[in-house]
């Protein structure tokens, strides 16, 4: 019998499934159902495949399991389940089958400057299989979400969940084939890296979310094969305070955008740039925040082991180099599961690797700097770029500062609420990844274009006449004409 994974509760330790470690030929074998099924997929009306996928999008609101399924393998809070992964896969569904997924999907026409008589049109086509590999943070979001736009757009899926917790995709595989959807057009696939690379060697496209070593691999084995890639990244996401902000709000912001699933968000805040004057009421005022915390209730488990070390990796680095624990600093020893209390810091500093390398946990450092400048300063030094917040009463520059962000996302006067505003585009720039997410944007990436030349419907008659001119046999009164022609014109 074949080795599975099993898959435990990090919030009690119990286990609570197991799943097959895939070969690569299973994997082949998915990629290659999912080709035979992807013709009549893409045959259906984009009208009808929306009302396919809103029919699903119903089914996981009703299922009366699919969320403790997330919930015991992630070890998060039931509301985080429900209001954030699954809101957040019904909204998505609900703008990519509607209005505005049909518009950026639709036949562009575009009308050449200089031969008039002919018009373009800009044609877009599924294309193909395309691979969803996702990270164990969001069961949900980050994994059968990311399905629904290559899906709308007419490919089929074959989905390789991270194998730390793979149930909730392998429930809504379930799911699928229960409301009768069609055969082939979403698979699942489970394993951990090697079922990832046969999914890259085998498929036409890949949708990768995760971390910045393994996007790497992806990227070079991509190209390998000439296939198209979205890499959906980490970050060092900065929030940035100014001296005239609402405090109360920004520090209850930041202590939200901070432990939400304990830390373990991509877009999460993992450092604070706060102007001086303001510096000290605001660690204040997060610390007030951080005493509201119900420990199993708004701050859930944290979700991978190796994390724990890190995160106690990065507050023993940041202490050792001046920084102050206000609150928190160490993994909880009353229970069973993986939990880290929340940690905020106080006087971090640039050096520091709590301020440079991903934390992606429970752990809020806040630095005082002198102006905007120094914010933007070290803001920018990051090698990622993922997402961040501005926060001032004048929203006019806050926005000017949003503007100097390296960044693909950035909220003003709030935090996270980015990722739902879905028809806009959200992705990472240097470190945190390549192409986007949500918008027109997102939709067009999973199609291949074509441009389709034709005659203009009322100038197209020109076209016999400018052909004999300008093809063979080349004459020199021709050019004369073509070279008089662009003086003119440039
Ligand atoms: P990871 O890179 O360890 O794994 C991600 C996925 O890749 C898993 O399914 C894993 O099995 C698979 N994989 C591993 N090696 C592979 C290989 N060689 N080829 C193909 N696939 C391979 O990441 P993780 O620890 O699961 O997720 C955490 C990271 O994800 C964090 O850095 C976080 O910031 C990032 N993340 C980014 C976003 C975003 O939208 N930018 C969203 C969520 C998470």
């Amino acid at each position: 019998m074949r080795d599975g994974i099993a898959i435990v509760n990090p919030a009690t330790g119990a286990p609570v499934g197991e799943v097959p470690d895939q070969p690569p030929p299973d994997v082949e074998a998915a990629v290659a159902r999912a080709r035979a099924a992807q013709p009549a997929w893409a045959a259906l009306p984009f009208t009808e495949r929306g009302r396919l996928l809103r029919r699903l999008s119903r089914r996981l609101i009703d299922d009366p399991t699919l969320m403790d399924t997330l919930t015991s393998e992630s070890g998060k809070p039931r509301y985080e389940a429900e209001a954030i992964e699954l809101f957040y896969t019904c909204e998505l569904t609900r703008y990519v089958t509607g209005r505005a997924g049909r518009r950026a999907l639709r036949d562009e026409l575009r009308r050449p400057f200089v031969f008039a008589n002919k018009r373009a049109r800009v044609v877009r086509h599924p294309r193909g299989v395309i691979g969803v590999i996702g990270p164990w943070n969001w069961p949900l979001l980050n994994n059968f979400a990311d399905c629904i736009t290559p899906l709308a757009c007419g490919n089929t899926v074959v989905l390789k969940p991270s194998e730390v917790a793979p149930l909730t995709s392998l429930h809504v595989g379930r799911l699928w084939r229960e409301a009768g959807l069609p055969d082939g057009v979403l698979g699942v696939v489970t394993g951990g890296a090697p079922a990832g690379r046969a999914l890259c060697d085998h498929v036409d496209m890949v949708f990768f979310t995760g971390g910045h070593a393994t996007g790497k691999e992806v990227a070079q084995r991509a190209a390998e094969r000439m296939i198209p890639i979205v890499l959906e990244l980490g970050g060092k996401s900065p929030m940035i305070v100014l001296a005239d902000a609402d405090l109360p709000r920004a520090a209850r912001a930041a202590v939200w955008s901070a432990f939400a699933h304990s830390g373990q968000v991509c877009i999460r805040t993992e450092r604070v740039l706060v102007e001086a004057p303001v510096a000290d009421r605001f660690v204040d005022l997060c610390a007030q925040e951080m005493t509201r915390l119900r420990a199993g209730v708004d701050v859930g488990a944290v979700t991978s082991r190796p994390l724990i070390d890190r995160v106690e990796q990065q507050i023993a680095d940041a202490v050792a180099r001046g920084a102050r624990v206000v609150l928190g600093g160490k993994a909880r020893a009353d229970t069973p599961g993986q939990f880290f209390q929340p940690t905020l810091l106080a006087g971090a500093q640039p050096d520091m690797a709590v301020m440079n390398d991903e934390t992606f946990g429970p752990v809020l450092p806040v630095m005082a700097v002198s102006g905007v400048d120094e914010a933007l300063r070290i803001a920018n030094a990051s090698r990622f770029g993922l997402s961040g917040s501005v926060w001032s009463r004048d929203t006019a520059r806050a926005r000017d500062v949003a503007r100097r962000l390296h960044a693909g996302s950035v909220c003003v006067n709030d935090a996270l609420f980015n990722y739902f505003a879905v028809e806009a585009p959200i992705g990472g720039v240097k470190a945190s990844g390549l192409g986007v997410r949500h918008g027109p944007e997102a939709m067009r990436q999973f199609c291949r274009v074509e441009t389709i030349l034709e005659d203009h419907p009322l100038l197209g008659f020109l076209s016999p006449f400018l052909a004999s001119q300008l093809g063979f046999p080349y004459r020199s009164r021709s050019l004369r004409l073509i070279r008089r022609l662009m003086r003119w014109l440039y």
